[in-house]
C-alpha cells in the first residue's frame, strides 16, 4: 500500500502573510491535492512575544479566501507537553547538552572568530564542562539553555525541487533548542510535530535548506525517517526585492481588501517560476493536475503586481454571471447584468461595479473645465431611440461643429459623462444611461 501524502504549512503568526508565504502554502496544498493527500495547518506560535491571535485568525481567513482547504489545524503553543516529552528522550540519550554562556560571551566569541576570518561556529565549550563546573554555574544562579549536538558530518538528501543536496553540519553551530527560560526554539518542535503528524513531504523556502540538514539529524536521533524535502526559491517583487511581513501592500489581507480574485493570485503564484504558462486556472484542482514541482526553476520567481492586475481583469471578464450577481448582492449591491456586461472587460476588480452603477444611474460630481464645448455637445445629442450607431452619429456631429479631434474631442466628453479619464467604452455607457440622463449629466449633474 502506498503511503498517504501529508503536507503542512507552518507559518508563525507574527505578521500578515504575503504572496511569498502563500506560495509555500500553495505548493504544499497542491502537492497534497494532486496525491489525494492531507493538508495540515500548523501555527508556529512558540514565540509568545511576537505571535498574536489576530495574525493567527488572519492566516485562517487568508487560506479560506484563497480556497486552500485545511484538513487539520494545530497550534504549537498548545503542545508544549509533547515537546517536553521528546526533549527528555534527547536528554536521556545524550543528544543535547546544557550551556551557560551569556549572550555577551557568545557574541564576543563570534566576533573573535570573524576577526580571524573563521566561520562563527560555536566552539562547544559547554559540552566539555565537568560536573563541578556545571554545579558551580548553577550555584551562581546561571540558568542553562540547551543545544542539540550535531554529528559534524554531511547530511545528504534528495530534494523534490533541487535534486541532491548536501549540508555540512560541521559548518553549523550546534543549534540552541531550549532557551534559558525553558522556551523552545523553532527546530525541535518542528521536527516533533512533523513526526507526530506523519508529515511525508515538507515543501518550503530555500532559506530553510540548512535547517533541513539539522532537522534530518534530529529525526534520526529520535529514531524516525525524515520526510521528503522540497525547497523552492523565494519570491521577489518586480524590483527583485523580497516580500516582507511588514509590507502590507502585497499581503493577502491587502489584496483581499482590494477585491482581487483569489484565483488570479493562485494562478500567478503557481505559474511563475514553474513549468506552467502564466494563465488563468479555473480551480486549484486544475493547477494541481498540471503542476510538477520537480520543474520549479532555481532562480527567484518574480511576482509582478501588473501581471496580477492583468490576470485579475481577464478572470473578471470570464466570470460566471450567477457568481458575480451573488457576490455583489451579498454586499447589498443592486446587480444589473447589462452594466456588468459593459464594464467587465474594463475593470480591475469586482468592487468597481458599484462605482459604475453609480456613474450610470446616480448623480456624480463632474468637473467640466470646458463647459462651452460640453454645452455644444449636449445640444447635438441625437433624439431617442438610441442604438449601436448613436455614439458614432453624435460624435460626428460634435466633431463637425467644433474644431476638436482625437484626445481633445474624446477626453472632455468622457470626463463630462463619467467624471473619469478612462473606463469602459462610452458607446455602450451612453446606451445604459439614455437621453434624459445624458442631458442632465452634460449639464452638470
Ligand atoms: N515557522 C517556520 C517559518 O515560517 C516554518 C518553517 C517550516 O518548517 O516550514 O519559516
Amino acid at each position: 500500500m502506498t503511503q498517504k501524502i501529508i503536507t503542512r504549512f507552518a507559518p508563525s503568526p507574527t505578521g500578515l502573510l504575503h504572496v511569498g508565504n502563500i506560495r509555500t502554502a500553495l505548493f504544499n496544498y497542491l502537492f497534497s491535492l494532486k496525491n489525494s493527500g492531507k493538508f495540515i495547518l500548523r501555527i508556529d506560535d512558540t514565540d509568545s512575544e511576537r505571535s498574536t491571535e489576530e495574525f493567527s485568525d488572519q492566516i485562517l481567513k487568508d487560506l479560506d479566501w484563497l480556497g486552500l482547504k485545511i484538513d487539520e489545524i494545530f497550534k504549537q503553543s498548545e503542545r508544549l507537553e509533547v515537546y517536553n516529552r521528546y526533549f527528555q528522550k534527547l536528554i536521556d540519550n545524550n543528544f543535547v547538552y546544557k550551556c551557560f554562556e551569556t549572550s555577551e560571551e557568545l557574541d564576543s566569541k563570534r566576533k573573535r572568530l570573524v576577526a580571524r576570518r573563521m566561520p562563527p561556529v560555536y566552539d562547544r565549550s559547554s559540552l566539555y564542562l565537568s560536573e563541578e563546573d556545571i554545579e558551580q554555574y548553577l550555584k551562581e544562579g546561571r540558568k542553562p539553555y540547551w543545544r542539540f549536538k550535531l554529528s559534524g558530518k554531511r547530511t545528504n538528501f534528495n530534494d523534490l525541487i533541487r535534486g541532491d543536496v548536501s549540508v555540512d553540519t560541521s559548518a553549523q553551530s550546534d543549534p540552541v533548542i531550549v532557551r534559558e527560560d525553558g522556551g523552545f526554539l523553532y527546530n525541535l518542535p518542528s521536527v516533533i510535530d512533523d513526526i507526530e503528524m506523519g508529515i511525508t513531504n515538507i515543501i518550503r523556502g530555500e532559506d530553510h535548506v540548512t535547517n533541513s540538514g539539522i532537522q534530518i539529524e534530529m529525526f534520526k536521533c529520535l529514531g524516525k525517517e525524515p520526510p521528503v524535502f522540497g525547497h523552492h526559491p523565494l519570491l521577489v517583487d518586480e524590483n527583485g526585492d523580497p516580500f516582507s511581513k511588514r509590507n502590507s501592500a502585497a499581503s493577502i489581507k491587502g489584496l483581499m481588501e482590494e477585491n482581487y480574485e483569489p484565483m488570479a493570485i493562485n494562478s500567478l503564484n503557481s505559474s511563475i517560476g514553474t513549468s506552467l504558462d502564466i494563465n488563468i486556472f479555473k480551480s486549484l484542482n486544475d493547477i494541481a493536475s498540471d503542476i510538477d514541482l520537480s520543474q520549479v526553476a532555481r532562480a527567484p520567481a518574480r511576482f509582478s503586481m501588473s501581471q496580477l492586475s492583468k490576470l485579475n481583469s481577464d478572470i473578471l471578464s470570464q466570470l460566471d454571471i450567477e457568481a458575480v450577481s451573488e457576490r455583489l448582492k451579498s454586499n447589498n449591491v443592486i446587480f444589473d447584468e447589462k452594466i456588468w456586461d459593459v464594464i467587465k472587460s474594463n475593470i480591475k476588480n469586482i468592487g468597481e461595479y458599484e462605482k459604475w452603477y453609480e456613474i450610470i444611474n446616480g448623480s456624480i460630481k463632474v468637473d467640466n473645465s470646458d463647459q462651452d464645448f460640453i454645452n455644444l455637445a449636449e445640444s447635438l445629442l441625437p433624439p431617442e431611440p438610441w442604438g449601436d450607431s448613436t455614439w458614432g452619429d453624435w460624435i460626428t456631429l460634435v466633431k463637425g461643429a467644433s474644431d476638436k479631434k482625437g484626445k481633445d474631442l474624446f477626453l472632455p466628453i468622457r470626463k463630462a459623462i463619467t467624471g473619469l479619464s478612462d473606463g469602459p467604452e462610452l458607446k455602450n455607457i451612453i446606451l445604459l444611461m439614455g437621453y434624459d440622463k445624458m442631458k442632465k449629466r452634460l449639464l452638470g449633474s
